[in-house]
């Protein structure tokens, strides 16, 4: 049986199924008498989950990150929290019921409180609270869960969707593959998966009730399907299939200390695109030689507070010198708003926010919040071949706004004895249409561009870039967008010393590298699995084919034409691309 779901992380395993449901916990409703002793037991509960919390965050942090590790304390926050704590203390002691039946709820008011908050930030704390009174309820019924830390043989993980903790806790020798009913691209599990680089296929609906344990599944992590219980051809064919994927991942593994370069000699950076400071291991193993795009606001979405200045210096001081014999690395500055928001720095509802205050705009409105930043990334110049980067810009007013500020900083420091590079490069983001349209006015001001064309697209067909019913509009081949890339491009070139670089997905499309290349783009920034890829594409063909194939693009009238031009190009060429 095939089941067709989202393709999360790429790659085949074949395996054993482990159904992971975990036990559905009903907190019966007791009266008690000892309210004294009902209020000690929920104690020791909250005490036993606070040290499987502390436990689950040092596994994490050793065995992923400290940023991975950092949602194990926003659960223990929760175990501190007076008010939920209190709560259950409360209603055990005014109504005379048991603990569990007091935690459920608490769990309930509170879940039902986050779920119905517009803001996504709060409405993803409706999974947290849940997770936690899972663990306190397991631990006040003495439930153990299923142990998936110590397999004994390789498997597929089944389940509904994934917890942090389950990700942290699992096996990570023997679980070769995930697969579950729910999940987006961007969910928990999707970027775990990535990052631990296991094949996974989200979004199956009912995989948990359609696989039994010990079924054989195939996850193919490629096309986003799974396949249950294979016949003998199929386990066959897919086998193949596993064998060619991972020849081809060893033969591209090959080109990691190579150089992006076409067989005429021109040269192009590929660099990568991180979120965190432990994102670098996967860019170095996939031979990445520097950053050109590190998104800032992680830091600031993975604390409980605003992180001060001696934070932020030593999280980009730690990127900085790994890439400081390398391309360096292009720091961007907070991109908040939009989508991201922070629990602890409170805006105004909008109606677009989108189109609202985001990015520099705030950062501008937020002079000093800005300053601790840009402080931040200057003292970290130090250290290494550092670019500062403001995402956002809509206008070359902006772009001069922001380099005063960066000015006083330097002043300050300058006062203070502060070391830092005084020659420190500062770019824009292009993924406002006038700051494509005017880019050879911005170009006076800056040295370098790096094209965003995740908010390019959106912002330039009119297209959200997060609804589903719109996705099929969504193409960064559209020949409005390639006319924007290739005058920024043309506009930097015209200014010595000036590039123009890329950090949004299409950078690492392999059916926009040629063009790109073509097109006479400097800098290709990507996730860093797609690095061998794209290198290899460019390997592969002289600059002049690459600048044919693009100025043939360029003559095209949709994106679904140009599409499907470059696909066959590359057959013609003998270029696999998977
Ligand atoms: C972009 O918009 O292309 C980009 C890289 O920024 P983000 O995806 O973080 O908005
Ligand atoms: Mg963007």
């Amino acid at each position: 049986m095939i089941k067709e779901g989202i393709q999360a992380s790429s790659g085949i395993a074949i395996a054993q199924a482990v159904v992971y449901v975990k036990q559905e916990l009903t907190a019966e409703k007791k009266s008690i008498d000892d309210v004294q002793g009902e209020c000690g037991r929920f104690s020791q509960a909250v005490e036993k989950s606070k040290q499987q919390l502390a436990t689950l965050k040092e596994k994490t942090a050793s065995e992923m990150s400290e940023e991975e590790a950092a949602i194990f304390d926003a659960h223990s926050m929760f175990l501190e929290d007076p008010e939920f704590v209190g709560a259950i203390e409360q209603s055990i002691k005014n109504d005379h019921i048991n603990a569990e039946a007091a935690t459920q709820a608490a769990v309930d008011q509170f879940y039902a409180m986050f779920q119905a908050m517009d803001d996504p930030y709060f409405k993803g704390r409706a999974a947290d609270i849940q997770d936690v009174g899972n663990r306190l309820l397991r631990n006040l019924m003495g439930i153990e869960i299923m142990d998936i830390s110590h397999l004994d043989h390789d498997v597929i993980l089944v389940a509904k969707d994934l917890a942090p903790s389950d990700t942290a806790t699992m096996d990570k020798v023997h679980v070769k593959g995930f697969a579950t009913d729910v999940g987006s691209r961007t969910s928990h599990t999707a970027i775990m998966a990535r990052s631990l680089e296991i094949p996974a296929v989200l979004g199956l609906e009912d995989i948990t009730e359609t696989t039994k344990n010990g079924e054989i599944l195939i996850v193919d992590g490629i096309t986003g399907s799974v396949i249950v219980d294979p016949t003998e051809e199929e386990l066959k064919a897919y086998q193949q299939k596993k064998e060619k994927y991972d020849a081809y991942m060893a033969e591209l593994a090959k080109l990691r200390d190579q150089e992006a370069v076409t067989t005429d000699g021109h040269k192009v950076k590929v660099v990568a695109n991180i979120g965190n400071p432990k994102d670098v291991d996967g860019v170095v193993r996939n031979g990445g030689k520097g950053i050109g795009l590190y998104r800032s606001e992680f830091l600031y979405m993975n604390s409980d507070e605003m992180p001060d200045e001696n934070k932020q210096f030593a999280a980009y001081k730690t990127v900085i010198e790994q890439f400081k014999d390398g391309d360096g690395v292009i720091i961007r500055t907070l991109d908040i708003g939009g989508d991201k928001k922070l629990p602890y720095l409170p805006l105004e509802d909008e109606m677009n926010p989108f189109l609202g205050l985001r990015a520099i705009r705030l950062c501008l409105s937020k002079p000093d919040l800005f300053k601790t930043q840009l402080r931040a990334i200057l003292r970290a110049s130090a250290f290494g071949k550092t670019r500062i980067m403001f995402p956002m810009i809509g206008n070359v007013d902006e772009v001069r706004q922001a380099k005063a500020i960066l000015k006083t900083c330097m002043q300050e420091l300058d006062a203070e004895g502060v070391d830092y590079d005084h020659q420190i490069e500062v770019g824009i983001m292009v993924e406002i249409p006038s700051a494509a349209i005017t880019a050879d006015i911005i170009s006076d001001e800056v040295a370098f561009f790096s094209i965003g064309t995740n908010d390019l697209c959106q912002y330039t067909l009119a297209v959200d870039r997060m609804n589903q019913n719109v996705s099929y509009l969504y193409d960064p081949l559209h020949p409005a967008i390639l006319r924007l890339v290739q005058n920024v491009i043309v506009q930097s070139h015209k200014k010595a010393g000036k590039f123009t670089g890329m950090c949004g997905e299409m950078a690492g499309d392999p059916v926009a590298t040629l063009i790109l290349l073509g097109l006479g783009l400097d800098e290709f920034s990507m996730s860093a699995s797609s690095i061998p890829q794209v290198k290899k594409i460019i390997r592969s063909v002289s600059y002049k084919q690459a600048q044919e194939i693009a100025n043939k693009a360029m003559t095209m009238s949709t994106g679904k034409e140009i599409r499907q031009y470059v696909q066959d190009t590359l057959n013609q060429l003998g270029i696999e691309v998977m």
